[in-house]
């Protein structure tokens, strides 16, 4: 199945039995652990995003804890009243989905940034835990005359290559495509946190045309208010979202050239979790 299956299927149906059978992963032995089913209330709706969106690295959830592949039990929500910028720098699960990823063209709400919040440990699990260790898992994607590292781990890079055959459909977009830079393994500016560039998920585009928080609000901090501004047509937008990317335009500190594959925020703003 397609990862724009898939969404298809998270977002707008309740009876793509196939996939929920793929994703159980209920261990015999213990009856405790809770497959991965869509209707299943009994899981936190984040954690049922995430079986749907990694189901070969999320493979069950039991008493607050995800069931990773490699045996690790992750904490699912570490109970700690957050602020913004301890959401953004120390990230449980739960915490990635504090925020609702609002598809309408209009300016996001105060601080829903939702998708800037990663759980860093869930990062460097699947993609892995240092430079090298993502760098050897990264593979070409042909984009238009470029040739960009993309991770092929969780169909990330088999759905950079669907938005590029999309896209052929739109020479008007053409201008936005340049990339401005996929894998990077980075800190963020300022912060102690990797940057999403980190994982090999994330590619930038069309940096000329595209609009930055800071750029219009330069010295602001991430709780004040911001003015709002976007250039990036919305069909380039919707085009990445039906393949699984969100983007930094929908964030209130906005980052419009900025596409990172996503798609349990997707999943967790659909109707059917
Ligand atoms: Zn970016």
């Amino acid at each position: 199945m397609t990862l724009s299956a898939v969404l298809f299927c998270a977002l707008f149906a309740h009876c793509c039995t196939g996939r929920e059978q793929n994703a159980s992963k209920e261990k015999t032995e213990d009856n405790s652990v809770i497959s991965v089913n869509s209707s299943d209330t009994r899981i936190p709706p984040g954690a049922r995003a995430l079986m749907v969106a990694y189901p070969h690295f999320i493979m069950g959830y039991k008493n607050n804890t995800l069931l990773l592949a490699d045996g690790t039990e992750l904490l699912y929500d570490d109970g700690r009243e957050k602020s913004f910028e301890e959401k953004l720098n120390d990230a449980d699960p739960e915490d990635m989905f504090a925020y609702i990823y609002k598809r309408t063209g209009e300016q996001p709400d105060y601080l829903q940034d939702a998708g800037r919040c990663r759980c860093e440990k869930l990062f460097r699990i699947m993609y892995g835990d240092s430079e090298a260790a993502v760098r050897q898992k990264l593979v070409q994607v042909e984009w238009f005359r470029e040739k960009l590292l993309f991770t092929p781990i969780n169909g990330a890079a088999d759905s950079l290559r669907a938005v590029a055959q999309e896209l052929k459909d739109y020479p008007t977009l053409q201008p936005y495509l340049k990339s401005g830079g996929s894998f990077n393994w980075r800190k963020v500016r300022g912060a102690n946190r990797l940057s999403a560039h980190s994982y090999g998920m994330t590619i930038d585009i069309g940096v000329s045309q595209s609009d930055y928080w800071l750029w219009k609000n330069p010295g602001k901090r991430e709780t004040d208010k911001i003015e709002y501004a976007n250039r990036m047509p919305s069909e380039l937008v919707k085009i990445f979202e039906r393949h699984g990317f969100i983007w930094g335009g929908r964030w209130y500190h906005y980052d419009t050239m900025h596409f990172e594959f996503r798609p349990e925020i997707l999943i967790y703003n659909s109707t059917s979790l």
